[in-house]
């Protein structure tokens, strides 16, 4: 990095400040501010006059302090020493930051990012004389007891391995040398850097095909998110966005979680920052963080800040996409992202679109979410990994017709509306099984098929229709109340409470229904159906709908959310078994 270069202040606006003499800086380039060196994004050059979105509060600055450049683009240091880490949003790590300068960001500190001095036992996974090009694998590292490491030749790079050393090595070492064909060396070492703004490099896109397991009911039985997909999750206060997120992080099947924190209010943060290291894995009982990189913007850092932990996130996330793995990203939330490119367009004083945000708003978003996917690796040997990427967005008064909720409508296929009338009544998880969507549609089904069953996407389907026709005759229930229907319906409504109550609440916090496999929620669905099924076929012979609604088996059916794994199969099975007898007795009683 050289750092020769100066250019001059000229103005100070906030986290915006402009400087003149930048002849030989490219946009997006990496700025240090003042002889305090505070770290800064060029985003925006005109002549050689530029604007700096400064990432440190630049308090104090004034005009004819001196700007260094360093000629490289914001970016980050991937390589193993990632898990388990707490960033800010240009990757300094925060433990490392509050030894140095105590509980606050001292402004201009710097952080190594990765552990220098961290031996690491580097295992080859190429030879002497191998081709490899940039995406290959060639060593790996265990990085944490659950995770292993694969080190990826860096994209652009192609050759002969003509020196590959196995053992206790520092990420500076160099343990591989790449002849490259052009005759050129290459020194690997255990990490690479890449630029936060470029998405990294992949073969090939596919539609994703299976979805995200989260074990949580709603989600995989009505609104799955696609491996690789996207899904948005608006969350005004109290709805349970935060309990979401966290039963995603510990439950959905993907083997890395990045968390990007974007916190309004410093408690917000500290919430994250106290909580998620308190997190256990459930698969391997160890701390969730073992698989997990966390980046939060704490409260004294500028809202600027936030822009850049956004694609800080995204790209390590795609690192770990590149070694073959499952990732899924949680963004919260990226509204005060966007607030921050509110307030740096502002400053600039460009044009404002809707509600004051940038014209760009809705391309931003997009370009983020389109780094999600399930995409096939560039090396040599077709991999695949996938990214999906869930973001929360906390619009102002639960509006869904805020800017940043509609720009990011348009990108995800999963909508999964939070509502706080549903949080009131102490329906959890707060997601509302009518205005909620999924666009993935039949892409799933074969998969769902395979490990739920083959009766699984008829049984939601259906589950779904009972629930839109509660919906519709919640009008005349208001009207007349629920006496003055038909059995039929009131069967119907019945129905809709038990897969509202029975099915979908499922309370985080109980052991037994924190997480229901795919096989307890295929049967706990299925009981429900059957019941539903089998009192219609009583009740078309004349049996009482009084006796079919205070049923015992009915108090069966609400407690088959606490029946443990071991014992699913045999239980549930034997309420289904049992349920045609026990509607047909009505008959004859009757
Ligand atoms: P938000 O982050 O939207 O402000 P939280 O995620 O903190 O809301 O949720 C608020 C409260 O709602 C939680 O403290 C918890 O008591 C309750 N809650 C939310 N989701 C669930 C759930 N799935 N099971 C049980 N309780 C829940």
């Amino acid at each position: 990095m050289s750092e020769e270069k100066i250019g001059r202040i000229v103005k100070v606006s906030g986290p915006l400040v402009v400087a003149e003499n930048m002849t030989g800086s490219k946009m997006f380039d990496v700025v240090h501010v003042s002889e305090s060196r505070l770290v800064g994004e060029i985003i925006e050059l005109v002549g050689d006059t530029a604007s700096i979105q400064v990432y440190e509060e630049t308090g104090g600055l004034g005009p004819g302090e001196p700007v260094f450049l360093s000629g490289a683009p914001l970016s980050v240091k991937l390589g193993p020493g990632l898990l388990t880490s707490i960033y800010d949003g240009i990757q300094r790590p925060l433990d490392v930051i509050a030894k140095k300068a105590g509980d606050f960001i001292t402004r201009g500190v710097t952080a190594e990012p990765l552990p220098l001095e961290k031996k690491w036992d580097f295992v080859p996974k190429v030879e002497v004389g191998q081709k490899v090009c940039g995406g290959d694998i060639f060593g790996t590292v265990q990085e944490t007891t659950i995770i292993e490491h694969r080190l990826p030749v860096p994209p652009g790079i192609s050759g002969e391995v003509v020196k590959i050393e196995s053992g206790e090595h520092v990420i500076e070492d160099v343990v591989c040398i790449v002849k490259g064909d052009d005759g050129k060396e290459h020194a690997l070492k255990m990490y690479q850097t890449w630029p936060v703004r470029i998405s990294r490099p992949f073969k090939k896109k596919f539609l994703p095909d299976t979805p995200l397991i989260s074990g949580q009911r709603v989600i995989d039985t009505f609104f799955p998110v696609g491996k690789g997909g996207t899904a948005c999750v608006p969350g005004p206060f109290g709805s349970g966005k935060t309990v979401v997120q966290h039963q995603l992080a510990k439950w959905a099947d993907a083997e890395v979680i990045v968390y990007v924190g974007c916190g309004e209010r410093g408690n917000e943060m500290t919430d994250v920052l106290m909580e998620f290291p308190e997190l256990k894995d459930p698969k391997t009982g160890e701390p969730l963080m073992k698989r997990t990189v966390l980046i939060a913007n704490t409260s004294n850092m500028p809202v600027a800040a936030r822009e850049a932990s956004v694609y800080t996130g995204i790209t390590i996330a795609e690192y770990f996409r590149d070694m073959g793995y499952s990732v899924a990203l949680m963004a919260d939330s990226t509204s005060r992202w966007a607030e921050a490119m509110r307030e740096i367009s502002g400053r600039l004083e460009e044009m404002p679109g809707e509600e004051g945000y940038p014209a760009y708003l809705g391309r931003r978003i997009a370009e983020f979410y389109e780094r999600s996917g399930w995409v096939e690796n560039i090396g040599t040997e077709s991999t695949t990994g996938t990214l999906s990427v869930i973001g929360a967005v906390s619009p102002p008064g639960g509006d869904l017709a805020d800017p940043v909720v509609q720009s990011t409508l348009r990108v995800v296929r999963v909508f999964w509306s939070l509502e706080a009338e549903l949080a009131y009544s102490r329906h959890y998880p707060a997601i509302s099984w009518l205005n909620s969507y999924s666009l993935y549609g039949k892409a799933f089904d074969s998969y769902l098929i395979e490990n739920f069953s083959p009766e699984f996407p008829a049984n939601t389907a259906k589950s779904m229709t009972i629930l839109q026709q509660e919906a519709d005759l919640s009008e005349i229930v208001k009207l007349v109340g629920a006496e003055a229907l038909d059995a039929s319906d009131r069967l119907t409504l019945e129905a809709a409470r038990s897969i509202r109550e029975d099915y979908l609440q499922q309370n985080a916090f109980v052991e037994e229904d924190t997480y229901c496999s795919p096989k307890k929620q295929d049967l706990m669905l299925k009981a429900i159906l059957v019941f539903e099924h089998e009192a219609r076929k009583a009740l078309g012979r004349n049996a009482p709908f009084a006796k079919i609604e205070n049923h015992d088996i009915r108090e069966e059916i609400a407690r088959m959310k606490y029946i443990v794994e071991a014992d699913v199969e045999a239980k549930i099975d034997s309420i289904i078994e049992r349920m045609p007898k026990l509607m047909a007795e009505l008959v004859s009683e009757g």
